[in-house]
């Protein structure tokens, strides 16, 4: 998932900070979702599934926060940064050893944090298939920067859409895909087209790129790369 993306849960009940950390977040990209206590906050990350919570210690009502990471860490891994009130709760934090992956005192820089945030989504979420510039499989090598495709090290040349095939096919190594999640996926949702598309391409890259691409048909459904 790209730096600036995906959903991050903010828990915390005074609207004056829930709504800068929120306005920080969004402006690099993030989906945020708000809670103002801790029941709350927990509903709403069981359904969404976020990426990160942002979570404040002096929660209302009967959890407070540390209650809260205690509860998320019982049913999930999603990172977890604290959000404190004194210095003095720092130690209590450390203590309870509630596995919290950071924690900023308050007043804190809502750059500091967001910084904080994404070193620690960097951490938790190593770069996926996708984000990598070179893809290999079999002989085949894809500089998906570049737009180049080389066979054991010769310059292959694709159209523009072949190319886009080859690279999601190989960014989905060794999954079978459908010729409707091949089409949604490089013709793009929605796109009006016949599944006869998705073969005559796969017939072109074929025939350019012969048996170093170790590509099968799965009859009946699709093919699988790799
Ligand atoms: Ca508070």
């Amino acid at each position: 998932m790209p730096e600036g993306s995906g959903t991050i849960v903010v828990i915390e009940d005074d609207p004056a900070i829930a709504d800068l950390v929120d306005m920080y977040l969004r402006r690099e990209g993030f989906r945020v979702i708000q809670a103002s206590s801790g029941e709350d906050g927990l509903e709403v990350t069981a359904r969404e599934r976020p990426r990160l919570v942002v979570l404040d210690v002096g929660l209302p009502e009967r959890m407070d926060g540390l209650e809260v990471c205690r509860a998320l860490r019982a049913t999930s891994d999603v990172p977890v940064v604290i959000l404190t009130a004194r210095d003095s709760e720092v130690d209590r934090i450390i203590g309870l050893e509630l596995g919290a992956d950071d924690y900023v005192t308050k007043p804190f820089s809502p750059r500091e944090l967001v910084a904080r945030i994404k070193a620690i989504l960097r951490r938790a979420e190593p770069s996926s298939r996708r984000d990598q510039a070179m893809l290999r499989v079999g002989e085949v090598e894809i500089d998906t920067q570049r737009h180049e495709v080389r066979v054991l090290g010769a310059p292959v040349a694709l159209t523009a859409r072949e190319f886009d095939l080859l690279s999601f096919l190989a960014e989905h190594e060794g999954l079978v895909l459908s010729r409707r999640q091949l089409l949604d996926g490089v013709w793009g949702v929605g796109w009006v087209g016949d599944d006869r598309t998705v073969d005559v391409h796969v017939r072109q890259l074929r025939k350019k790129l012969g048996t170093a691409l170790p590509l099968s048909t799965i009859w009946g459904v699709g093919y699988r790369l790799g």
